[in-house]
């Protein structure tokens, strides 16, 4: 089986994110994942200022990306897969998106001005794959739980940062309940995160393209769960 983070942001492009880049590839490799996907905030989420500051759409997208390149760069010395992916805003409801490139990003300045459902129309026009992350996560800056069932490919089941398992539980029920596709993500911010998720797969994933496929097609092996989360007889148990 193959490890993969599919949810993590990088101090370059999220301002709530501490750990760079290379710092987060190679706590992965360390961690024995085969890759990661940098998910950081998109350009309605918590990125930089100096990003949705920047008029011009060419240099907002390289500021954008360039937790993500740092990643690569250092991923690809390491031996460690680095994928791009980004993690879009719709008032509450964060909604992972994987499959659309820089080029995609830099022929679509139109997307900054998109309502999320007009987004998830092209997005998916274009070939990529959206999870609803942590659907059910309740905390201060959020006001409502917002679902979005038409408008999504699977839903993250487990997400690290949620403060109650029991969000991670409900999301669970969630995804059974429309017979979603599941995934598991960290959410990692930061290097003192000690609580992992993320993916298995059968086969290595090559590239983004292989794990919207997976998505799509619900061939992700697994979710990875946190030695501390235990599930039985199909009624989730978990410890504080
Ligand atoms: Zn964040
Ligand atoms: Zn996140």
């Amino acid at each position: 089986m193959y490890k993969y983070e599919t949810h993590m942001h990088t101090a370059e492009t999220s301002a709530c994110a501490s750990a760079s880049g290379k710092e987060q590839a190679d706590r992965y490799k360390e961690l024995g994942y085969d890759g990661i996907i940098i998910t950081d905030h998109f350009l309605n989420g918590n990125c930089h200022e100096a990003i949705k500051k920047t008029a011009d759409w060419a240099e907002k997208i390289d500021l954008f990306m360039a937790g993500y390149e740092a990643a690569k760069e250092e991923g690809d010395k390491i031996g460690l897969k680095v994928f791009f992916g980004f993690e879009y805003c719709y008032e509450g409801a964060d909604i992972l998106t994987y499959g659309l490139d820089r080029q995609w990003l830099l022929t679509h300045p139109e997307i900054e001005g998109l309502d999320f459902f007009s987004f998830s129309r092209l997005a998916h026009s274009s070939g990529a794959a959206l999870i609803h992350a942590h659907p059910f996560r309740e905390a201060g800056y959020l006001r409502e739980i917002r679902l979005v069932p038409q408008w999504i490919d699977g839903v993250e089941v487990f997400n690290c940062g949620n403060a109650d398992d029991a969000y991670n539980d409900r999301a669970d029920r969630f995804a059974d309940w429309y017979g979603f596709v599941k995934t598991g993500g960290t959410d990692n911010h930061h290097l003192w995160v000690n609580r992992f998720s993320g993916i298995y797969m059968e086969r290595p994933l090559e590239s983004i393209n292989d794990y919207v496929n997976a998505i799509k097609q619900k061939t992700i092996g697994g979710v990875i769960y946190p030695d501390d989360y235990i599930r039985k007889d199909g009624i989730l148990y978990y410890e504080a």
